[in-house]
């Protein structure tokens, strides 16, 4: 049974993009479902899209999530029988004997022998800025929600708060909706992300990877002076660690993960997630030409007057405050994986029932390591898995593509050896199910 509260499934948040101009940051040959068929994607883009899609292109996000849902739509036509799609938001979970009462917002619930929490990406975390009230109506708080930047087009200047890809995300969006002003971003430390560029890159040698961060740090940037030396560049290096990230995350003691939260995270992350070339020109022209203007700093005042906004901020290292008036504010600082304050029904009761707790960085939930969901005690669930950004506390690489298809096919094959060949579901409301189990 699948449960997804949109009504298509197998898109989220990534993909369900209706905007062509929203294009993966992965190059397809690194996007296929299967880790071991690494040109499935190519060649289903080929066949699907665009005959001349070459391993190394960005493809639109759009296209990716239709080469999702046909994916999904194969793998339930080779059992069709035994497969359920429900729409709706599972809001809590409930162990039954030795099964799992999935409650539906609706009223509905589900009964389960093992539950995957694969919940995805959640909205931003709200800015708390003094003069912001849940009332201020030039604030888009989600601008991943579908009419988020609809009656944009109008406006003279809007601010960007947070830099990362959720900012180019909107600046390409407003510009393709007819926004001509400026657009401001700001953040921390006013960083764009950087563009990628084709590089080869070696395998990473673990033998001797430091136990601090400002080791891991002095090592990197040796190796950079290296490639440079060959005539190469950072992101080889940054390439090289991808497979063996999880490694080095898993042995770094806590403190020292958090000083790299605290430290490096945007540094890491601006050359870790990249932008294809043809965003970054753009990005860059604009730069140029005055429309796009990039501030360092923390915000310290919001205050709307009639239609436009007056931002207040403390500019990074100098500490002078400086003023900026726009018309509309958008919340552009990406996923919030804090999951004590996300808003979700489901993981709320989850903690307040104790079957889950979250991780000690608040990354995410906290998690063994075949993907088996810990509950307030640390023990390990006997019924409820997790998959992706849930992990990132654990793993801190587990978003992407690359990693998701290893832990899909990992719990999969785990799933199917721990379960009783044939398994009944049954779909009713909550009461129903529990009056057949207690008969
Ligand atoms: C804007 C954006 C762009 C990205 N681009 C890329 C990229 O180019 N390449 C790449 O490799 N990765 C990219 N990622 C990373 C992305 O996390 C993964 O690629 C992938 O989409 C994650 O898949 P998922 O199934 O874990 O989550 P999602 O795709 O977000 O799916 C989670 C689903 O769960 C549903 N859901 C949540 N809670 C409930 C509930 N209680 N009841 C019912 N349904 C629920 C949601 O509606 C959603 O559809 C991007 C992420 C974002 C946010």
């Amino acid at each position: 049974m699948l449960v997804e509260r949109r009504p298509v499934p197998g898109r989220g948040v990534a993909y369900g993009t209706q905007f062509e101009g929203h294009l993966l940051n992965v190059r397809a040959k690194n996007m296929s479902a299967y880790a071991d068929a690494p040109d499935h994607f190519v060649k289903w883009a080929q066949r699907h899209y665009c005959s001349s899609v070459k391993a190394d292109d960005f493809l639109p996000r759009p296209v990716y999530g239709q080469y999702v849902s046909s994916q999904l739509r194969e793998a339930i036509s080779l059992s069709a029988s035994a497969f359920r799609c429900i729409q709706g938001e599972a809001v809590s979970l409930e162990q039954v004997a030795d099964r799992c009462l999935i409650h539906l917002a609706n009223g509905q619930a589900l009964l389960a022998d093992k539950v995957v929490l694969a919940l995805g990406n959640f909205p931003p975390a709200d800015l708390q800025i003094p003069g912001k009230t849940t009332a201020s109506a030039r604030y888009v708080a989600n601008p991943w929600s579908p009419n988020a930047l609809n009656d944009s087009a109008a406006d003279r200047s809007v601010l960007l708060v947070g830099s990362g890809l959720t900012a180019v995300d909107v600046t390409l969006e407003l510009r393709a909706r007819g926004f001509e002003g400026t657009i401001h971003i700001l953040s921390r430390r006013g960083l764009l992300p950087q563009r990628h560029a084709a590089v080869p890159f070696p395998p990473f040698q673990m033998d001797h990877t430091p136990q601090t961060v400002r080791g891991l740090l002095r090592m990197i940037r040796l190796q950079v002076k290296n490639a440079e030396e060959r005539g190469s560049n950072w992101r080889e290096v940054i390439d090289s660690l991808r497979p063996v990230t999880q490694q080095i995350w898993r042995s770094l003691p806590q403190v020292e993960q958090r000083r790299f939260l605290r430290h490096l995270r945007t540094y890491w992350d601006i050359h870790r997630h990249r932008i294809a070339d043809r965003i970054a020109d753009q990005l860059t022209s604009q730069l140029r030409s005055g429309q796009i203007q990039m501030h360092a700093g923390r915000i310290t005042e919001y205050h709307e007057v009639d239609e436009t906004v007056d931002i207040t901020y403390r500019v990074r290292k100098s500490g002078d405050i400086r003023k900026l008036r726009v018309d509309r504010v958008v919340n552009c600082t990406g996923p919030d994986g804090d999951f004590r304050r996300v808003g979700s029904r489901l993981l709320s009761n989850l903690m307040q029932r104790e079957l889950a707790r979250p991780d000690e960085l608040a990354l995410g939930l906290d998690i063994a390591d075949d993907g088996t969901v810990l509950n307030a005690q640390g023990s390990p669930s006997n019924f409820l898995y997790a998959l992706g950004p849930l992990r990132k506390g654990k793993l801190w690489e587990s978003i992407a593509v690359p990693e998701l298809r290893v832990q899909v096919a990992e719990l999969a094959s785990l799933l199917v050896n721990s379960l009783p060949a044939e398994t009944g579901s049954s779909i009713s409301t909550g009461s129903e199910v529990l009056a057949s189990i207690n008969s």
